[in-house]
């Protein structure tokens, strides 16, 4: 029986590990599908974690942070979670994929959520090159520069109206001419004389050279195709919540979620299920950010070490 499970090895999890072993949890298992780090270790460049003045890759970043989190007895077992259930007994089934399976008393859920790709030619190619899903991360870079903020949600018009403090002009390209965003949010974009709105075109493709991206090419409704030459695309199309171990076979979560499958939780990372816990990008109103991530993970392992010993 373990003490505490902790699904997924991102600046969350780790750091929940670190905690709950520092703090005497004898038995703690991190499960981490790959090597762990976290999706910050897919960024070319890391420069807001407070502390680290130094610009690194996030998988520099992020080398010295098992050493560091596993040195009081946290356990690393690479293997998938494909199912959190709860015991009549008030304890956790924990399913592996293979069919294997561990029980445990408490459980912190870390498994991050990923950007989604909104899928046009050289999104890929140039993913870290010019076409970013982070703008806290790298608005910065272009800074007097113009950029294309693409997306109709509260994120894309959030992140544009961020990233016109920072750049000379922000295209908001969107597929239609009605956004889905907040009206007070929509508002303040279109007052903005750094926004340009692009509306009801589809994104053809991008382009660049061995350098990065030199632009992008959008198509309307009539096929008249426009070239928006930028240095900076930043794609805001939703994200993918990392929920599915929450789904029990009947269909329905094993906690509350918001109506986006992000996981509702107190400030104390609690979710609605005693000895479950959530932390990092899964939790709802997660800022996404790797030191938000990193502090949720901190008082999701304070309270799985308080739960646990009463
Ligand atoms: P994640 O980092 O997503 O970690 C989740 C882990 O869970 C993953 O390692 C995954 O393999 C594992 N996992 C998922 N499902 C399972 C499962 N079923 N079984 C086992 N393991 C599982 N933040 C910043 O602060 N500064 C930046 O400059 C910055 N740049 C970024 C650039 C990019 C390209 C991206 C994508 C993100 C960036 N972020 C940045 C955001 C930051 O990476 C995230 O906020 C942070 O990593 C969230 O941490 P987490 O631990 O909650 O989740
Ligand atoms: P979202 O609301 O799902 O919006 C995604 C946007 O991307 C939509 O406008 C969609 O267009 C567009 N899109 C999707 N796929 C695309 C593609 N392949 N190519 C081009 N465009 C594409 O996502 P989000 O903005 O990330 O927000 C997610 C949730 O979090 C929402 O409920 C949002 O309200 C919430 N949120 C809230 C706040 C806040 O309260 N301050 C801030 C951020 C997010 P269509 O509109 O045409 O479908």
């Amino acid at each position: 029986m373990l003490d505490c499970a902790i699904i997924g090895g991102g600046p969350a999890g780790l750091s929940a590990g670190l905690y709950a072993t520092r703090g005497g949890l004898k038995n703690v298992v991190m499960f981490e599908k790959g090597m762990p780090g976290g999706q910050i270790t897919s960024s070319s460049e890391i420069e807001n974690y407070p502390g680290s003045p130094e610009i690194l890759s996030g998988l520099d970043f992020m080398a010295s942070w098992p050493e560091q989190c596993m040195r009081f007895g946290l356990k690393h077992a690479m293997d998938e979670v494909t199912r959190i259930s709860k015991n009549s007994d008030g304890t956790f089934h924990i399913a592996l994929s293979g069919g294997r399976s561990e029980t445990a008393k408490s459980v912190i859920v870390c498994t991050g959520a990923n950007p989604k790709r909104a899928n046009f030619e050289g999104e890929t190619e140039f993913f870290g090159r010019g076409v970013s899903t982070c703008a806290t991360c790298d608005g910065f870079f272009y800074k007097n520069k113009e950029v294309v903020a693409l997306g109709g949600g509260d994120t894309a018009l959030e992140e544009a109206l961020y990233l016109s403090h920072i750049c000379s002009k922000v295209y908001l390209v969107h597929r239609r001419d009605t956004f889905r965003a907040s009206p007070s949010t929509i508002e303040k974009v279109k007052n903005n004389p750094k926004i340009e709105l692009v509306l009801n075109v589809d994104v053809k493709k991008a382009y660049g050279d061995k350098m990065g991206l030199n632009g992008l090419i959008v198509v309307d409704k009539k096929g008249n195709e426009r070239d928006i030459v930028v240095p900076g695309v930043f794609v805001f199309v939703g994200m993918n919540v990392n929920n599915s171990i929450l789904k029990q076979e009947d269909g329905t979560f094993l906690c509350d979620m918001d109506d986006n499958g992000n996981v509702l939780v107190d400030l104390s990372m609690n979710t609605s299920v005693k000895g479950l816990f959530a932390a990092g990008d899964i939790r709802v109103k997660a800022s996404k950010q790797v030191i938000c991530a990193a502090g949720d993970g901190a008082t999701a392992g304070i309270q799985a070490l308080e739960y646990v010993n009463h």
